[in-house]
């Protein structure tokens, strides 16, 4: 039966690693995609944004803003801003459901999240040097899953 658990616990284990990975790759979406329309909106909001988006010519490049100036720019300004305004619900969204399942599949506190633990044990010797004996065992507490998963319809005492 240990064959069918070690596979499990690898699946486990990589998951965790992918929603991890996920969540970052989300988190500096969700940061480029708010700097982004806090720059759109400054532009707009200026008496002369023609002259204000030479302050981000990261934008003018990304959207070709070089040759729009007046209502036009400002038009496609707000285009834009619509545009990110409804990525980042969906990014927010993904981070959302991402940081559920991360909630849902608890850390094991034992190991971390690695599902092993080392152990190093010193050894002396009167007229040798000492010599570090290192153990790598599998997690006890998550049987090296790394994740301690508790089903949802377990009731937990202690509703907030
Ligand atoms: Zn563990």
């Amino acid at each position: 039966m240990s064959n069918g658990n070690d596979v499990n616990s690898i699946a486990d284990h990589l998951e965790l690693k992918i929603l991890k990975k996920k969540l970052d790759e989300l988190s500096s979406r969700e940061e480029q995609t708010k700097n982004k329309i806090e720059s759109i909106n400054s532009v707009l909001l200026s008496s002369n944004s023609k002259e204000m988006l030479m302050d981000y010519p990261d934008l003018v490049s990304e959207y070709n803003l070089n040759d729009l100036s007046g209502l036009f720019l400002k038009y496609r300004l707000k285009g834009i801003n619509d545009h990110l305004q409804s990525n980042l619900l969906k990014i927010q969204k993904s981070k959302y459901l991402v940081q559920k399942s991360l909630q849902e599949a608890k850390i094991c506190p034992d190991c971390n999240g690695q599902g092993s633990i080392v152990k190093v044990r010193i050894e002396r010797d009167a007229d040798e040097m000492p010599l570090a004996d290192q153990t790598v065992i599998t997690c006890s507490n998550c049987e090296g899953k790394g994740v301690k998963t508790y089903s949802t319809n377990e009731s937990e005492d202690g509703n907030f």
